[in-house]
């Protein structure tokens, strides 16, 4: 009878434990994961070609369909502001293969460079073209170039207030690759015909992938106890395109499920409050920071300084070329 009354006692008092967790992060080790690409339908440092632009945003598209997952696409129409046709094409295959779209403003300014009213208006010059591609359909959602959301309390606060009064809902991100770090060496390769060294690219990059991967897996264990469901920041471009399915491949063998950016905003972490910072960072930092701060963030991996040079040395030559990049 005492070891019955014992073991109900450990019963209730795991019971309120993995409640409490409950409470804060859902169901216990289920790991899900939510990908959203900013820039749709093309990172904007360089300048390629239409038959590569299409031939990207089709790769990816591709691969999401062979994978059978949805994402949320943010859009910056204004790189494309000289060929709204082919803008239209791009954003409509998109939303033809099941995914949404969101808004990423229309110039890729930083809020902490602009006043609120200009960047709202930038925000509703960044909808008109999305706007017409969804019809009835109403854009929900929004993610802030460079991952600004406000230097200080007040202006996170205007900023998300702003948002409400358009129907915009601010996108968290709580992983993400540096992936326009090695995308600009790799195109540059490809457009030079370098394949090998492209390859190479594309090789330290998925790796770093993995480094990036089981750091903010770890991070969040630590925070939070459980798994929480994550969001993903990918760009639209030619190393995605090529990588997007050894990534993915990737998380589902870590075990993630994937699902849409809806259902892992109703997820209570979500609904935290952040503390403000003055530099564009994801949110498991910002989380952190403002909570418990249980994470050495100093040991987050970074791409190397030859990674970071390659990438400066690869834009300066790549900007104001028209690339045409083809890839095996
Ligand atoms: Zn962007």
């Amino acid at each position: 009878m005492l070891i019955m009354k014992k073991l109900v006692n450990i019963f209730t008092l795991a019971c309120a434990y993995f409640t409490s967790i409950h409470a804060i992060a859902g169901p216990l080790y289920q790991k899900k994961v939510s990908i959203t690409f900013d820039d749709v339908p093309i990172h904007g440092e360089f300048t390629l070609s239409e038959q590569s632009l299409r031939k990207i945003n089709k790769q990816l598209l591709d691969t999401l369909e062979k994978h059978n997952i949805k994402v949320t696409g943010f859009v910056n129409e204004g790189h494309l502001k000289n060929n709204p046709k082919l803008l239209k094409t791009l954003l409509s295959d998109w939303k033809m293969r099941g995914h949404q779209l969101g808004n990423h403003t229309f110039s890729h300014i930083s809020y902490h460079q602009s006043e609120l009213k200009l960047y709202l208006e930038d925000i509703k010059k960044g909808a008109v073209i999305t706007q017409q591609v969804l019809g009835q359909q109403k854009q929900r959602y929004f993610r802030p170039p460079y991952l600004h959301a406000g230097e200080t309390n007040e202006s996170q606060h205007l900023l998300h207030n702003g948002l409400k009064k358009l129907n915009l809902e601010l996108v968290p991100v709580t992983m993400e690759n540096a992936d326009y770090i090695y995308d600009a060496p790799y195109t540059k390769k490809l457009t030079s015909n370098k394949i090998k060294e492209a390859k190479s690219y594309k090789e330290q990059y998925l790796a770093f992938t993995e480094q990036r991967l089981d750091f903010y897996e770890r991070a969040s264990l630590n925070m939070f106890e459980t798994s929480i469901p994550h969001i993903l920041m990918l760009h639209v471009n030619q190393l995605n395109a090529d990588s997007l399915d050894d990534i993915l491949t990737s998380l589902k063998s870590r075990g993630y499920q994937f699902q849409t950016i809806d259902k892992t905003l109703q997820h209570p972490i979500y609904t935290q409050p952040t503390q403000a910072f003055k530099f564009g960072i994801h949110w498991l930092y910002r989380w952190d920071k403002s909570r418990a701060n249980k994470v050495s963030w100093a040991t987050e991996p970074e791409p190397s300084s030859d990674a970071f040079s390659a990438h400066n040395r690869a834009i300066t030559t790549l900007k104001k070329e028209t690339s045409h990049v083809s890839v095996d």
